[in-house]
């Protein structure tokens, strides 16, 4: 919903979105950037830099990428629970959606292997999840699994979770390093970005 708000009013305000580009290099001059593409090559006036758990590959900043991995049940019949949990710390997270599980965790069993920015799922983690699932959040109800995912977070190199919002330069900015909070703090971290050129 957050998203398909701001593609909304990003079009409303006619501002061009081009999909599926990587950004490979920029290097900035005294009155605008360049910015060379996987497919062209531009100049702009200021560029910010939110690729969050990616940021590291274009900046040299306190932030690595960290995987966390998912799965959804099919719809279980009578199911009881209700609300958001957290368990072992808060490295696992689930609740009840639309009469499914959520739940997802379990990046501690292999933090180093969950450093990367590969969209992959992997066996070890999502067996973890599934016994959970069996054992302890649904030992007497039967459930099937319906999907299995993954996302990419931005998180520092010494456990940090503070946001990085600053100018890199003349006229280049970022904001990354939002942790497990960009959904909830995503917007603002926008807004502070602008306020930079002010
Ligand atoms: C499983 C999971 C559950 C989460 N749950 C919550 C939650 O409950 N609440 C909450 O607040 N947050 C949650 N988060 C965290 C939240 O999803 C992230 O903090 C948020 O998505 C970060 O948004 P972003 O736009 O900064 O980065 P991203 O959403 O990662 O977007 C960065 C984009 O940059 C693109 N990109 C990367 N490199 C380049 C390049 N060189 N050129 C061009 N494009 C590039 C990527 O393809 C990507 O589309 C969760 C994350 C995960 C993985």
């Amino acid at each position: 919903m957050m998203m398909q708000a701001l593609l909304k009013k990003v079009q409303s305000k006619g501002i061009k979105i081009l999909n599926n580009i990587t950004l490979e290099h920029f290097e900035e001059s005294n009155n605008s950037v360049k910015i060379k593409t996987n497919l062209l090559e531009f100049s702009t006036r200021k560029l910010f830099i939110a690729t969050n758990g990616f940021a590291a590959q274009l900046i040299n900043e306190d932030v690595k990428p960290a995987r966390a991995q998912v799965l959804i049940t099919k719809p279980i019949k009578r199911l009881h629970i209700k609300g958001t949990f957290h368990l072992d710390k808060g490295y696992y997270y689930f609740r009840n959606i639309d009469n499914r599980i959520l739940f997802g965790g379990g990046r501690n069993l292999d933090f180093k292997g969950e450093e990367t920015t590969e969209f992959n799922e992997t066996e070890h983690i999502q067996n973890a999840l599934e016994t959970l699932l069996k054992t302890t959040i649904l030992p007497e109800t039967p459930f099937e699994i319906e999907h299995r995912w993954c996302g990419i977070m931005g998180v520092g190199l010494s456990g940090q979770k503070k946001v990085i919002v600053k100018p890199l330069g003349n006229h280049v900015y970022c904001g990354v390093r939002l942790g497990g909070m960009g959904i909830a703090i995503g917007s603002l971290i926008g807004k502070e970005l602008v306020q930079l050129l002010d």
